[in-house]
Formats: C-alpha cells, structure tokens, sequence
C-alpha cells in the first residue's frame, strides 16, 4: 500500500547503474587489452547485445547466462546486458577443475555460454558434459571447436539497440556466482539487483572503498571471482574509468598496464600486491598516478602494508565472501585511532576493520549466542543486511545460517565499537591442546623474516596435542632456508612458546587456490604427516 504524500519508490535495479553511465558520464573511457571505449559506445552496444540475447538466442528473464572468461571489455557487456533484460548473469570460475565446472554449469542450468577465444580448447574438453548449454558464443578470436559457436561480436553488429527492455523487479535474481570451493564445493550465491545497487553505493562511500569520478580503476580480481568485486558497477556509478587487464597476472603485464592507464585504484587478493613490490620498489614500475591499492580474499600480512606505506601507495585491507556482495568490511582507521604512532596505526590497519554502513556484524559462541563486544572473545563471525546471502543456490545448508545471519566459517573478535579482526578461518586454525593457534598470525610473522619469500601455516596431527602448526616456506631467492631452529628462535618474542612450529617445510612455491589463496587443503595433504 503506498501512503499519499511519501518519497517515490524507485526499484533499485541496474538500469540505475546503466541509464547513468550511459548518459552523465557516456564520455568515460573503458579499455582492455584489444583496444578502448567510452560508455556511451559501450552502452549501446550492450543494448544490441541484450537484443541479439533475447532475439537470436532465445534467453528470456530469469534463464541463466554463463560466461567462462578472462577480465574484458566484452565480458562487462556481459555484466550489463544479461541482468538488463531480467536474466541471471553466471560468472563460471575459469580455473577450476572440469569436474567443478560441469557441476555448477549443471547445478545452474546455464543455457547459453559465453567463452573467451583462448579458453575455447580447455572448455570444449568439458563441453559433452554440459548438456544443458544450448548454444556457445566466442568472445574475441580463437578457434571453432564448440558446437554451433556464434561469435559476440557479430551477433552485436547484426542485431538493433533494444530500447524496450522490460521493467526490472529489484527483488529479480541479477547473478550467480559460486564460490571458489576453498574449503568445500563450489556453493551457488544467488545475488539480487537490490542488493548490487546497495553494494555499489555503499562500496563508494568514503570510509569504505571511496570512488570517485577522477578514478581510473583496474580490477586485477577476476571478474568470474565474486563479480570483480563489485567494480564493474561500483565504478561506472560514479563515473570512474574501467581498465581490463586479460588473462595475463604477471607482474610485468600489470605494472605496464597501470602506468600506461594512469591506474588510480586497483584491487585484489594480496598474492598479486607482493609479486608487484619488487618492479615498485625498484623504480622499473612508476605506478605515478596510483592512490589505493585494496586488498581482500585473504589476510594482509603486515609486512606488506609497511611496504606499501613506504612507496607512498595506500594499501587497504578489506574483508568479505561471494556471499556478502562481496564486499563488507573495510579496515580505515577510526576517530578513536588518531594520535597513533606509525607502528600502532599499523596493527589497526592488520585488523579486519568494521563492517559498512547497511549491514551487521556480531560474533557468537558453538551454541549461537553472542559473545560480549570486548576485544577478546574469539567466535564465529556472523552478519547480516540487505547484501548479504539468506540461503545457498539450490542446496540446503542451513547449517550456514543462525537465526537469519550468515555464519561466515571466520574466527574474529570484536572491539565495542565494531571493529573485529579474523584471527583465522575455523577450519584453518591450528587446535592444539584445547586451544587454537592463529595460523595467519604466524604467516605475518613468518613473512617479516628477511631469509623468507612466501610462507604458510597448516596445522597437522599430533599424537599429542590433536594438531600442531608446520610453517612451509620458501626462502628468498640465492637464501639457504632458515632451519627449524632458526625459525623458532625469530618467531619466540613474537609469539607464544606453544605456538611455535613444530617443523619447518621447504618448498619452491606454496600451492594456491584458483583466486589465488593458500590452498592449505594440498598443502595438508602433501605434508602426511603425524607429529608426537
Ligand atoms: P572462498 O570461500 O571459496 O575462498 P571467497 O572469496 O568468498 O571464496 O572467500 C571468502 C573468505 O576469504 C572469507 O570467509 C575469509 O576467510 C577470507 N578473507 C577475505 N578477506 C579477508 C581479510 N581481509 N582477512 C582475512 N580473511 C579474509
């Protein structure tokens, strides 16, 4: 019922996002590795594009759209021209195993499937199993070997703009993503257009991300991780520039497209920040325009703040999961923080950091209940808001939910005022004892030590104490490795003594995840190994 005289009720819907970088900022530039564009041209082809969709493909509101592709000016019409026209954008991770892909392909019931030209010999190996795939579309050049494969940008050459869209529901189902499967199977998070249009604007708010229309943005997250984390919509609401990187991660290919680009902001997983810091800290990167670096997927060890800190590049740590938008937590210091030296800014900064403006966070004991706001009692971190999942995709998991909040599997504790700070992930923490051990604090230190390049934490079974910490390292380039005892005695004034490791394992690289995390599963299971 509405009451006379009340504010409008516009849906919160895309086309907010659309009709605004289409017209106030149709000037801005887009560019990837073929070539640039501006909104206004990228926005009518978007709209070709939702025609070529609906006319030649068939795809009618809520029918599921996947894409199997690298960061791209053609995946982002994508981004755009699915959810326009009221069907479900499916962002498939194109680095999980071919079981993993035709079981969400599966799972989702994608119809239509959009593939990068380089990708479509890994994908056509997986093809035969995923029989609900009616018809491929190629992005860019490459091979034919799919059947029935249509090229993208021909169908958007061969169909007239649609300017007749239908109205948006902002309760409509906008995308799905699963996640990366980092302890578990992939899960689908079905994501709603209220709640992308809330996380963009909360994204730009000033304490949070903090966009603005000067920014030249690089997504270095993938945009099949997690939507890029929002950017391909946080940005373009606010007028700042979008730049593709490809499917090249390499610290050369990123740093020449960040000084060619004038990249103001870019964001991803701290793996990428510290293969960068060598060419920063060398000069062979200028990197002039670059003002914020943000960080998430994983913990931030401090050493690598510092280091970004002495370049002059802010490096700001954020938290959050495929299931909270993603984007939820940003670690900017608070009022109460100034006056702080260097070094205690620094621990504020290696925190979580407090939850954005929209949602709730809370930590709660094993039996669900909410533990006192002390800045000590460790739980369950869980949250809520209008960004946040309230289910899983097509499976039961209800274990996942407490009374309507998402329990997110992250150990944290929380300060009065809100700010928290993972200490691990629950299934990562190392149980020893009857106490645990923070394996992420471990790593921060591990890093700081001037012998070691990349190191992890696993906890491994103990005859003795049920599990017990290994740090696998890998020693800096010409090092030999520090010994076990070497290890100790740097980590002793630091840490606990039960919490120092009990061996020490020297590897070439440590395993990661197909986003880039420490894949502590492998890491487990290469170890094999029982402690006294
Ligand atoms: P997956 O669960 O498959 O790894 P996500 O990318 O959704 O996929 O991962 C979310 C998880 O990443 C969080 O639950 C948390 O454990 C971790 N994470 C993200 N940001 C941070 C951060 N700033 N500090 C510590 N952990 C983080």
């Amino acid at each position: 019922m509405t009451i006379p005289g009340l504010m409008q009720r516009t849906p919160l819907t895309l086309d907010m996002v659309f009709d605004r970088l289409s017209t106030v900022y149709a000037d801005g530039r887009i560019a990837d590795v073929e070539g640039e564009t501006t909104y206004g041209d990228f926005s009518r082809r978007v709209l070709r594009l939702a025609r070529a969709l609906t006319d030649e493909l068939g795809v009618r509101p809520g029918d599921r759209v996947a894409t199997f592709g690298f960061n791209s000016i053609r995946h982002l019409e994508l981004y755009y021209a699915v959810p326009l026209l009221g069907a479900v954008l499916h962002t498939v991770n194109v680095r999980l195993f071919d079981d993993q892909i035709a079981y969400i392909v599966d799972h989702a019931q994608d119809t239509v499937l959009f593939v990068d030209g380089e990708l479509v010999e890994s994908l056509a190996r997986v093809a035969p199993r995923l029989p609900s795939v009616e018809r491929y579309v190629r992005m860019g050049a490459g091979p034919d070997d799919l059947p029935g494969l249509l090229d993208h940008d021909e169908l958007v050459a061969a169909h007239e703009p649609a300017h007749d869209l239908p109205p948006l529901d902002e309760d409509a189902a906008f995308g799905l993503c699963y996640t990366s499967g980092t302890t578990g199977n992939p899960k689908g998070v079905l994501y709603s257009h209220r709640a992308m249009v809330l996380h963009s604007f909360a994204a730009c708010m000033a304490d949070h991300i903090g966009l603005r229309e000067a920014d030249v943005v690089l997504p270095v997250v993938p945009m099949f991780h997690a939507f890029a984390w929002g950017l391909p919509y946080a940005a373009p609401l606010t007028g700042a520039e979008l730049v593709f990187h490809g499917s090249d991660s390499s610290p050369e290919h990123l740093g020449r497209v960040i000084d060619d680009h004038g990249v103001t902001l870019t964001a991803g997983v701290p793996t990428i920040w510290k293969s960068l810091l060598p060419d920063l800290q060398s000069g062979e990167l200028a990197a002039e325009a670059l003002r914020l670096v943000f960080v998430g997927g994983a913990a931030s060890p401090r050493a690598l703040i510092e280091a970004y800190d002495e370049l002059g590049i802010e490096y700001l740590q954020v938290w959050g999961m495929t299931e909270t938008g993603p984007l939820a937590c940003a670690s900017r210091p608070r009022r109460r923080h100034r006056g702080l030296d260097r070094e205690q800014l620094l621990d504020v900064r290696e925190r979580t950091g407090t939850i954005f403006a929209g949602l709730e966070a809370r930590v709660t004991d094993t039996a669900g209940r909410a533990l006192p706001r002390d800045g000590a009692s460790v739980g369950e971190l869980e949250v809520s808001g209008p960004w946040i999942a309230s289910a899983y995709y097509g499976v039961d998991a209800a274990d996942r939910f407490n009374d309507g909040w998402l329990k997110t599997g992250d150990m944290a504790y929380m300060e009065a005022d809100g700010e928290f700070r993972i200490v691990d992930r629950a299934k990562d923490l190392v149980k020893s004892g009857g106490e645990w051990i923070s394996s992420v604090e471990l790593e921060g230190h591990l890093l700081a030590h001037p012998d070691i390049a990349d190191a992890a934490v696993v906890g491994v079974p103990s005859r003795r104490w049920d599990e017990r910490p290994v740090a696998v390292i890998v020693p800096r380039d010409g090092q030999a490795p520090p010994t076990l005892e070497e290890v100790r005695a740097f980590l002793a004034d630091r840490v606990a003594k039960w919490w120092l490791p009990d061996a020490v394992d020297v590897v070439d690289e440590i395993p990661k995840t197909s986003v880039g995390k420490l894949d502590k599963k492998v890491m487990r299971a290469s170890l094999d190994l029982i402690l006294d």
